[in-house]
């Protein structure tokens, strides 16, 4: 997280991913193997035992994004999704997510890009596992149901980061220059047209913004 700002006592709704074990246990992605208990889980730090959760000059802390498009856009695999969270107690803010004391599991997602039949095997088995928790099968619905917290009257602004804002921008050009292919294809006068006219400096010029476009905006992440 960038720009930390103050411990504050409360509730935050947040996002995180999952990875799922043979068992439909939770567990965390980087720190520790400890499965987490929907119902509530705490935090304990693992350098410092004496740690109370989350401290600002440690690492310490159970961790959420504050925009759904975050965990749904690090999805890329066969056993990894995504939950809203919410935390407990001592919540650190900051730009792009939280770190907190407590956070219970409140609803969980499943990626798009999965196969219909996985899709209806995992859901299956967390609605064994875990009856409690709300289960989403579309992201569309999760983020009509799951918005970001409103933190502003707290002082902070959130945003999703780089990442996740970017994910449909990088495709642009792809799906553009699909397009343009197949139109050559389609009509082979097309590309003479095209490089007569010197559209070829315009696609050109357009390539180029688009890049600086990305790059000035990936840089001001740390995420
Ligand atoms: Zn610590």
């Amino acid at each position: 997280m960038s720009a930390v700002e103050p411990l504050i006592a409360g509730t935050v709704v947040g996002f995180r991913q999952f990875r799922l074990d043979s068992a439909g246990r939770l567990l965390p992605l980087h720190a520790g193997s400890r499965a987490w208990d929907p119902a509530g889980t705490e935090a304990a730090c693992a350098r410092h035992p004496g740690h109370r959760p989350p401290v600002a000059e440690c690492s310490c802390g159970l961790y959420a994004w504050h925009h759904a498009a975050d965990a749904l856009s690090r999805c890329d695999d066969d056993t990894t999704v995504v939950a809203a969270v919410r935390a407990h107690g001592r919540v650190l803010l900051g730009e792009h997510g939280l770190r907190a004391e407590r956070a219970e599991v409140v609803a969980l997602c499943l990626p798009a890009r999965w196969t219909a039949r996985r899709r209806a095997r995992v859901a299956a088995q967390l609605r064994a596992a875990h009856p409690e928790v709300a289960l989403h099968t579309s992201p569309r619905t999760f983020r009509r149901a799951y918005a970001a917290e409103p933190l502003d009257a707290l002082g902070v602004r959130t945003r999703p980061t780089a990442h996740a804002r970017l994910a449909a921008a990088v495709h642009v050009p792809w799906v553009l220059g699909v397009v343009a292919l197949y139109s050559v294809v389609v009509w082979p006068p097309a590309l003479d047209r095209v490089m007569a006219s010197g559209g070829w400096a315009v696609l050109l010029a357009v390539f180029v913004l688009w890049q600086a476009w990305l790059v000035s905006h990936a840089l001001d992440d740390d995420a």
